[in-house]
C-alpha cells in the first residue's frame, strides 16, 4: 500500500510524499479534483480530506469525496459560480455539479462537536473563532483513519493523527482521549462500530474499553441522528457483526432494549439473531452489486424476526416495532412496510390459492417474498412455497 511509515516529530505532521502512497488523482472525481485545482490556484490550501483519502489508501471506491480548505466559505462561494452555502451555524459549501455535490468546508478547530452543530444550527451565525488550521481541522475528526489530508499543491499525504499506520494495522482509534471524544458527540460510537464492521478494522482497547464505559451516552444523542447511523449499519452488507458490537458494548440495550433481551435469552453469541442478520448481508451485497438500495422497513423486519418469532402472538409484529419507533423515531412507512413484511409470513406459508393470490397485487409483495426467503434460509426451511409465489408472479402479477 505504502511503502513505508514515518515517525512524526512533535507538532509536526508526517508527509507522505507521491511516491510514498498509492493515491492517484485517476482515482479521484474529476469534479473534485477542479474543486481542489481551483482553490488552490487562488492561493488558499485545498485538501481532500475524510472518508474519501482513507478509501483510496485502502484501494476502495469512496462514496463521495470531501474538501477542506483555508478559504472562508464566502470566499469558496466567490470562487464558483456552482456554490451554494449551507448551514446557519456551521456555513459548508456545497459546490455542484449536476446531482452530484463536492462538499466543501473551512478548516475548523474542535470548539463545537459536530452533533452540537447540528443541533444548534438555528442559534445563530457562526463566530470566526470556529474556523481553524490544518492541524486543529484533524484533530477535531473522529477517528485517525479518518484524519488524514490529500495536499492537491504536491501530491502528497499530510498525517498529523497517526492515521496511516492505524489504516497499515487495520485499527479504528479515537483521536485523542476516547473517554473526552464519546462524551463529546455519543454517536462516534456508533461510527466506529459501523467502520470497524465495514473496513474489517479492530476497534482499538482504550478506545474500544470508553465505549463500553460510556454506551449510555448514546440516549442522549440526537434521535435522527441514531436512527440514520442504525440504519448505516447494514449498508456494506456488515450488519451482523456491527450489531453483535452494539449488543457486546451495551449500545443495543440501550436503544433497543427488548431486541438485546432476546438475544440474551435465546443464546447471546450463538443466538438465530446473526443468522437472520447474515442472510440480510448476503442479500443487500447482492442488491447493491445490481445498484438497488433495501429499503429500511426490511432491514428493521430482518433485525426484529427474531423477538417476533419467539412471541408468535397475534399483533406480535406491531409490538415489537414499536420499540423501534420509540427509541429511534424511525419513519412511519418503514414501520409499516416491517409490520407487513413480518406478517406476511401466514399469507406466504401455504401455495397461492385464488383468494389470497391477489396479495401479489400489494406494492410490497416482492419485498415480502424477499423477506420471507431470508428468514427460510436463516431457518433452514424449504423454500417451496415461496418459489410456487414466485412463479405466479412471474406469470401474472407483474403484468398489472
Ligand atoms: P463514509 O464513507 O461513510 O461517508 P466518512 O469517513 O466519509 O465515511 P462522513 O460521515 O462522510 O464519514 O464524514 C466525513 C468526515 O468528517 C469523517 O471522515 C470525519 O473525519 C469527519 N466526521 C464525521 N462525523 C464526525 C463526528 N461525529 N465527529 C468528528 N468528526 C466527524
Ligand atoms: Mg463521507
Amino acid at each position: 500500500m505504502f511503502s513505508f511509515l514515518k515517525k512524526r516529530a512533535k507538532n509536526r505532521p508526517v508527509v507522505y510524499t507521491r511516491p510514498e502512497h498509492c493515491i492517484s488523482r485517476k482515482n479521484i472525481d474529476p469534479d473534485a479534483l477542479k474543486v481542489l485545482y481551483r482553490l488552490s490556484s487562488l492561493g488558499y490550501t485545498a485538501y481532500l480530506v475524510g472518508g474519501g483519502v482513507r478509501d483510496l489508501l485502502m484501494g476502495r471506491k469512496p462514496k463521495d469525496f470531501d474538501v477542506g480548505t483555508s478559504a472562508k466559505p464566502n470566499e469558496v462561494k466567490r470562487a464558483f459560480r456552482n456554490c451554494f452555502l449551507i448551514g446557519r451555524r456551521f456555513r459548508l459549501a456545497h459546490v455542484r455539479f449536476g446531482e452530484k455535490v463536492i462538499e466543501t468546508a473551512t478548516f475548523r478547530q474542535n470548539s463545537q462537536t459536530v452533533g452540537e452543530i447540528i443541533e444548534h444550527a438555528a442559534e445563530g451565525p457562526l463566530e470566526d473563532n470556529t474556523f481553524g488550521t490544518p492541524e486543529t481541522d484533524a484533530y477535531r475528526r473522529d477517528f485517525t483513519v479518518n484524519g488524514l489530508f490529500y495536499d492537491i499543491k504536491d501530491f502528497s499525504v499530510i498525517d498529523w493523527v497517526g492515521g496511516m499506520k492505524d489504516i497499515e494495522r487495520k485499527i479504528i482509534r479515537a483521536i485523542g482521549d476516547p473517554d473526552i471524544r464519546f462524551q463529546e458527540d455519543p454517536v462516534r460510537m456508533m461510527r466506529a462500530i459501523k467502520f470497524s464492521a465495514r473496513l474489517g478494522f479492530k476497534i482499538e482497547k482504550r478506545t474500544l474499553a470508553a465505549m463500553k464505559k460510556h454506551h449510555r451516552c448514546i440516549l442522549t444523542a440526537s434521535v435522527p441522528r441514531v436512527c440514520e447511523e442504525v440504519f448505516r449499519l447494514f449498508t456494506y452488507g456488515q450488519s451482523a457483526e456491527a450489531f453483535r458490537m452494539m449488543w457486546e458494548c451495551g449500545m443495543l440495550g440501550d436503544l433497543l432494549p427488548g431486541l438485546s433481551d432476546y438475544i440474551d435469552r435465546s443464546g447471546g453469541k450463538r443466538s438465530p439473531e446473526w443468522k437472520y442478520l447474515a442472510v440480510l448481508d448476503g442479500y443487500e451485497k447482492m442488491m447493491s452489486e445490481k445498484g438497488f438500495e433495501v429499503p429500511n422497513g426490511l432491514r428493521a423486519a430482518v433485525l426484529m424476526t427474531g423477538p417476533f418469532r419467539e412471541s408468535g402472538k397475534d399483533g406480535a409484529g406491531r409490538r415489537v416495532m414499536q420499540e423501534m419507533v420509540d427509541s429511534l423515531k424511525i419513519p412511519k412507512a418503514a414501520y409499516f412496510e416491517a409490520v407487513l413484511l413480518m406478517e406476511s409470513g401466514k399469507r406466504l406459508s401455504s401455495p397461492p390459492t385464488k383468494g389470497k393470490s391477489r396479495f401479489m397485487y400489494n406494492k410490497d409483495f416482492l419485498d415480502a417474498l424477499d423477506y420471507n426467503r431470508i428468514v427460510c434460509r436463516a431457518e433452514k426451511r424449504s423454500e417451496d412455497v415461496l418459489n410456487e409465489w414466485s412463479e405466479l408472479y412471474e406469470e401474472k402479477g407483474n403484468k398489472q
